[in-house]
């Protein structure tokens, strides 16, 4: 391994940090690329005062997050500029689609990457030819997630169309991951300590349509339940035209996964939907809903919306707020729209002024905020389990089972607990956004058992 390329006088290992940015996906990105450059010899590390190399895992998915990873690329220039033998690349959605213009813009980059361009990025990085070889075909499908907790990416890319959305041109077609692979990484992880699989992919409702020809979400998620050790599955994406409420009832009954569903609905007026190219009704969404709750208190359904697409009436927008008051969800995100260059959407004329944008994203989160305290209120006097994130010396952070890690609530628990473990706590205070508890002590659960070391693994496709 050529390591002298890298390094100043002495053989120490070429040190590496990467910053990552945007979704779980991206993340699930640099996780694999952490795992080939261990492999080769490289150290990670955390801090840009110890490293050699910086790589910044970009997002393209909205302005907002384009304007982060340039700034988080102009910031890793400067910092490559201020010592000798310091180099930057860049990877990720944004330069997937947009390398060349970054290229142009940033000629201080040292070299910019597309997605799973692994043999050539461990080359740029100085590792031996010969040991990346092939390295575009090692993958890995998780990432970590937080304390006995881990991302499983189960497809990549997307077939669909949906008018806002740059996705599809970023990260290609939907490519499903073998199943039997996925349950064998799954497997590592279970040994590593993870209680919890996140399981997510641009769509995860369409698992399998590629690969298998039919949906394969039902069959993954329940051999995903045999496996010893892991207590709680996830499921992260849906994309509610492949949802059908036959198909979610069944999903709902594997065991192991948790009442949760994340169905991020955009909008629910017909003219928006259309518009959106999104394939759905707001009468069909409520049908699959309904299956997936059956009736079920117990049961969070987390939802996205767009305000301010083109063509979004007063009209359409109390539409949408009828049905977000209707169905109750209880977890939402709500997004102002900004055009995506090359989406369908930027092509589309009667764009919505952002004060009405923002007016209407203020009166839904308004309400969302109500429904969230309501049910959060309700719970108070209930017990639930809770898996530790992290800890202080008299407090204790946690998520529940409506909980998704990063993009939901939180539980506070009084004591200090130990992360990656789940433990029973009862509810004894709430707010819109965090509920309160004390734990519930069970001889059951070993208290302070640590989690083990989470090393995720990597595999060879
Ligand atoms: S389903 Fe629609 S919103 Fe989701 S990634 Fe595909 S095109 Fe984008």
């Amino acid at each position: 391994m050529d390591l002298k390329r890298h390094c100043a006088s002495d053989l120490r290992p070429p040190r590496v940090l990467i910053h990552t940015l945007g979704c779980a996906k991206n993340s699930v990105d640099s996780d694999t690329l952490s795992g080939l450059l261990k492999q080769n010899g490289f150290e990670l590390v955390t801090r840009e005062s110890r490293a050699d190399v910086i790589v910044v895992n970009t997002c393209g998915f909205i302005d907002d997050a384009k304007v982060e990873s340039i700034q988080v690329m102009l910031e890793a220039v400067r910092w490559k500029q201020a010592a000798n033998k310091r180099r930057v690349f860049a990877m990720g959605c944004l330069t997937q689609r947009d390398g060349a213009e970054i290229q142009q813009e940033l000629p201080e980059l040292d070299g910019i990457f597309g997605i799973g361009e692994w043999s050539a990025m461990l080359s740029a990085l100085g590792a031996n030819p010969l040991s990346v070889s092939g390295s575009d075909k090692c993958t890995m499908f998780s990432g970590k997630a937080g304390p006995g907790s881990a991302y499983l990416r189960i497809s990549d890319g997307c077939s669909h169309a949906c008018a806002f959305c740059a996705i599809p041109q970023m990260r290609g077609l939907y490519r499903s991951e073998p199943l039997e692979k996925l349950v064998a990484e799954a497997k590592l992880l279970a040994r590593t300590g993870v209680k919890e699989l996140l399981i997510i992919g641009q769509e995860t409702t369409s698992y399998g349509v590629d690969t298998y020809r039919k949906r394969m979400l039902v069959e993954l998620c329940q051999q995903l339940a045999d496996i010893e050790g892991i207590e709680w599955l996830r499921i992260l994406y849906a994309h509610p035209p492949s949802a059908p409420p036959h198909f979610l009832s069944e999903l709902a009954r594997v065991p192991k996964l948790v009442p949760y569903l994340d169905f991020p609905i955009e909008h629910a007026s017909a003219n928006m939907l259309k518009r959106m190219n999104r394939k759905t009704s707001a009468a069909k969404m409520k049908d699959s809903i309904l299956a997936f709750r059956d009736g079920r208190e117990d049961v969070c359904v987390r939802t996205t919306v767009l305000v301010g697409f083109p063509g979004e009436t007063d009209q359409d927008f109390d539409e949408l707020y009828r049905f977000m008051e209707d169905v109750r969800f209880e977890r939402a995100g709500v997004f102002t729209y900004s055009p995506q260059s090359g989406t369908r959407g930027a092509e589309l004329s009667d764009p919505v002024e952002e004060g009405v944008a923002l007016d209407r994203l203020d009166r839904l989160m308004k309400l969302q905020k109500q429904l969230c305290l309501e049910r959060h209120k309700s719970q108070i006097g209930s017990t639930m389990r809770v898996l530790i994130d992290r800890n202080a010396r008299d407090a204790s952070w946690g998520r529940s089972t409506w909980d998704a890690p990063d993009i939901d609530a939180r539980v506070r628990v009084r004591g200090t607990l130990t992360p990656g473990l789940l433990h029973d706590v009862t509810i004894s205070g709430a707010a819109a956004y965090q509920l309160d508890a004390v734990p519930i002590y069970d001889d059951s659960i070993k208290r302070g058992e640590s989690c083990g070391n989470f090393a995720l693994p990597v595999l060879s496709r």
